[in-house]
């Protein structure tokens, strides 16, 4: 007999979550407060990356975060503020970036990689490829000796794991991009990476998800909850009440807003970033591509080109600093000399807001104190990535199976 499961948040989490349950034979409700139509599962890179197994906090990190600081048109900018919350998360994420926490974590995220891809290529053949999904891998290309001996230590890294990759030097990279000059010293193919449009996939599988019974209520913010002991009965909105069996909270950066009313502190900033995309390109990538000394990441999709970029830790806002989404533009000429675009109005400027957990990981599982409540969120730059087998993870959790995975490293109360 299902269960009524309401999942709070309609973002690519929340769907992929709302997937399983439903194919499960639950009742499942999504209540979102915006329309899930241009979110920040909607204007990403687009990439499905196993290649990402390094989590974002690692060795180095901190001081090359604080080098960037000091430049108004680097990759990664803290705007300074006297926050608690701020302070706790930067001092936990400089105790996470080590080298034993990195390579203790690396397992789990690659877990969660290699099941997220291999889910989304049997989502794909489910709903239908609506979104541009192309299995071409993406390179990593680099311009400096420095960046290069660091992806050539990386892919080996990576082929330990068992992941493949292919090293190329500027003039085979040349090769596999026949329409556009492209200017690198070389790159690693990560072949197993896939990318899609991240807007028209959502798209797909929310009509997918209406079609086999899911229910949507949008426009509505969940702001409170009736509890009786360890569960909670009813979510309560201005638009009504919800009762429920199973809750799950899938509320992106928003996490920590909706579970202080239940008791549960989370550790999560939100981490802006930019993308900007053009249509109907004449000559277009082949490949996506991130250009790692720059952190931009390139994806065309079908005869479209997006480029994102920059990380900036500055609040929930969408305010958009021109200069860090002009560097993204430099930075695609600088790689791709003869790319024909032009750098757009600030309202054609899309933003967006990654989840960020103080150690890159994400927070997937039971919270404690109740005994219905599912949280899945903190995917920070691997939304798309992870939304798969996240999505399993709680279908899995909620109906109290084996996980296909170990996910005690995703614990939702690991930092006390
Ligand atoms: C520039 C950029 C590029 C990126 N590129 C990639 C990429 O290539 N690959 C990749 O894997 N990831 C990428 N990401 C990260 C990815 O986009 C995110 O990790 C992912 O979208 C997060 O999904 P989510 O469902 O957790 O959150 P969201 O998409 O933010 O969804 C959360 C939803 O919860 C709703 N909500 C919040 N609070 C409430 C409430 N109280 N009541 C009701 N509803 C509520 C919100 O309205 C929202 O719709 C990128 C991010 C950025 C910014």
């Amino acid at each position: 007999m299902g269960k009524r499961v309401t999942i709070v948040g309609g973002g690519v989490i929340g769907l992929c979550c709302a997937y399983y349950l439903q194919k499960k034979g639950h009742e499942v409700l999504v209540i979102d407060k915006g329309d899930i139509t241009k979110g920040t599962s909607f204007g990403n890179a687009g990439y499905v990356s196993p290649s990402h197994f390094i989590p974002l906090a690692s060795p180095g990190i901190v001081s090359k975060g604080l080098r960037w600081m000091l430049s108004s048109s680097s990759p990664f900018y803290i705007k300074p503020r006297l926050d608690a919350d701020l302070i706790r998360w930067g001092f936990t994420f400089w105790k996470n970036a080590n080298e034993k926490t990195m390579h203790r974590n690396i397992p789990h995220l690659h877990n969660l990689l290699q099941l997220s891809r291999e889910l989304m290529t049997e989502i794909t053949n489910d709903i239908g490829n609506h979104f541009r999904m192309a299995e071409v891998g993406c390179f990593m290309l680099y311009k400096s000796a420095a960046t290069e001996k660091h992806e050539l230590a990386l892919s080996k890294q990576a082929a330990r794991l068992g992941l493949q990759t292919r090293i190329f030097n500027a003039s085979q990279v040349q090769e596999m991009e026949p329409e556009l000059e492209v200017n690198v010293r070389g790159g690693v193919l990560y072949p197993a990476d896939c990318h899609l449009h991240p807007g028209d996939f959502m798209r797909t599988l929310k009509l997918q998800l209406e079609s086999a019974g899911v229910r949507f209520q949008l426009g509505t913010q969940v702001d409170k909850f009736e509890k009786n002991g360890r569960r909670i009965n009813t979510v309560i909105t201005a638009n009504g009440k919800f009762d429920c069996d199973e809750l799950v909270l899938a509320t992106g950066c928003w996490l920590p807003i909706i579970t202080k009313q239940l008791g549960i502190y989370i550790l999560m900033q939100a981490g802006k970033g930019y993308s900007l995309t053009y249509q109907n390109m004449k000559k277009n990538l082949h490949y996506p591509a991130i250009l790692v000394d720059d952190r931009v990441a390139m994806t065309p999709m079908g005869k479209d080109l997006r480029m994102g970029g920059t990380m900036e830790i500055s609040g929930i806002n969408n305010r958009v600093l021109l200069k860090r989404a002009e560097a993204i533009f430099r930075a695609s000429k600088n790689y791709y000399p003869d790319l024909a675009v032009e750098f757009p109005e600030k309202e054609r400027i899309w933003s967006g807001l990654r989840p960020l957990s103080p150690d890159g990981l994400p927070y997937i599982g039971r919270a404690d104190n109740y005994s219905n409540l599912t949280i899945a969120g903190g995917h920070a730059m691997l939304g798309l990535s992870l939304a798969a087998g996240t999505g399993k993870l709680v279908e899995e959790i909620i109906n109290s199976t084996k996980t296909s995975v170990d996910i005690s490293s995703f614990a939702v109360d690991r930092f006390g």
